[in-house]
Order: C-alpha cells, then structure tokens, then sequence
C-alpha cells in the first residue's frame, strides 16, 4: 500500500535495528483515513473467504480491525491482556511474548465471542517473531473456528512471524514489508 509507504518513509522512526516507531498515525497517534484504507485492502483481499468475524490484540490492531471489520460487515473482537481476577472457565488463555515490551503477557478472550462455525480473520498492525500472531491462532483452533486469513499493517520480513505463517499454509496479506531497519535505514522488501 502505497500511502502506508510514503508515511513510514516521512514518520516512521527507527529505534534500534529490530524495532519501528510509528507513533504519528498507528501506535499512538492515529490517522482515521490510512486506516479506513488499510480496512479497504484487507476487506478486498480476503472479501471470498467468508470471513464472519475479524480478530486482532489490543490495543494497536484495534483500529485496524474495526475498519476491516466494518468493510466486511461482521463483527469484530480483540484479545484482551489478562488483568487480575478473570473466572477461567469463560475465557480462551494463551501466553504471549510481547516483543516490544519484553516481558510475556496472557491474552484471553471471552469463550461466547468464537464460535466453532467462525471464519476467523487475524488482524495486526505489526508481525516480527510472530509470537502474538501464534497465540491467537492456538485460540482460535480450541475455539473450534477455522483461521481463514491473515492481514498485517507492516511486516518486518527480516523476522521469522510472516513466513512461518504462510509454512502453514495461511493466507497473509501485509501492506508493507520491511526488508531491514539496519543503520537506521528503512528498507522495503518489495
Ligand atoms: P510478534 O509477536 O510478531 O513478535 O510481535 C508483534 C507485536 O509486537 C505486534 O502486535 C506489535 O504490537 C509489536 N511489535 C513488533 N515489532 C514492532 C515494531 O517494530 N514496532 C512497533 N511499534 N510494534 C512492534
């Protein structure tokens, strides 16, 4: 995506050779109208697939999954990060690295929001080891629903996430994807 490009050239900063910040318009600030157009890519690309529900982590993906969700009329939910005193029986827990963070957090979401007939459509602003990507597909398949497709604002491709998505066999369209972020040069792998 073209316009996705042209912002992380112009605001994106890089904060060491792993790590982007785009805080100007998806991780802090955030700017409607490229997410209403990222909504609009994912929605075309993965509009045949009888996507029934979007999926994403709070909190970056939030936006994005709405647009998406809201471009393919179904409903939309976010794994939330566990806080205290959550009744086990009536939530899905799956442990997740945070990549940016260091530390690892649970990831729960409500059992009566997956259902065993969903198509389930992954959305995230960002892949890079693909931990969190993992995490919510291990509760997707307890849940009984079938992971149907994968949507990626920025994919760092130097990282392992994306590629071991598509080794098994999951549809994945990233809007942009970063071939390196060494020296503090952001290069895109096409
Ligand atoms: P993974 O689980 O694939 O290793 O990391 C994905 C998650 O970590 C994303 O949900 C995103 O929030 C965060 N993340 C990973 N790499 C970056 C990065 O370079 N910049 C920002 N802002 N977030 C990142």
């Amino acid at each position: 995506m073209e316009s996705l490009k042209r912002r992380i050239i112009e605001e994106g900063r890089v904060l060491s050779d792993n790590v982007l910040s785009v805080n100007t318009f998806l991780n802090h600030g955030v700017d409607p109208a490229l997410i209403a157009e990222m909504g609009r890519a994912f929605a075309e690309r993965f509009r045949e697939y009888g996507v029934t529900r979007v999926l994403t982590i709070e909190s970056s993906g939030i936006a994005i999954a709405y647009a998406t969700a809201l471009e393919l009329g179904v409903p939309f939910v976010y794994a939330r990060r566990r806080k205290a005193l959550m009744n086990e029986g009536e939530f899905y827990a799956e442990r997740v690295p945070s990549f940016t963070k260091g530390i690892v957090t649970d990831i729960v979401i409500a059992k009566e929001l997956l259902k065993p007939s969903d198509n389930i459509l992954f959305i995230d602003d960002f892949i890079a080891n693909g931990d969190a990507a993992r995490g919510a597909i291990k509760i997707v398949e307890r849940s009984g629903a079938k992971l149907v497709g994968a949507g990626i604002a920025i994919e760092k491709a130097f990282q392992a996430g994306g590629s071991h998505l598509r080794e098994l066999g999951i549809p994945v369209l990233s809007l942009a994807r970063l071939a390196s972020l060494e020296g503090g040069a952001i290069r895109f792998a096409d």
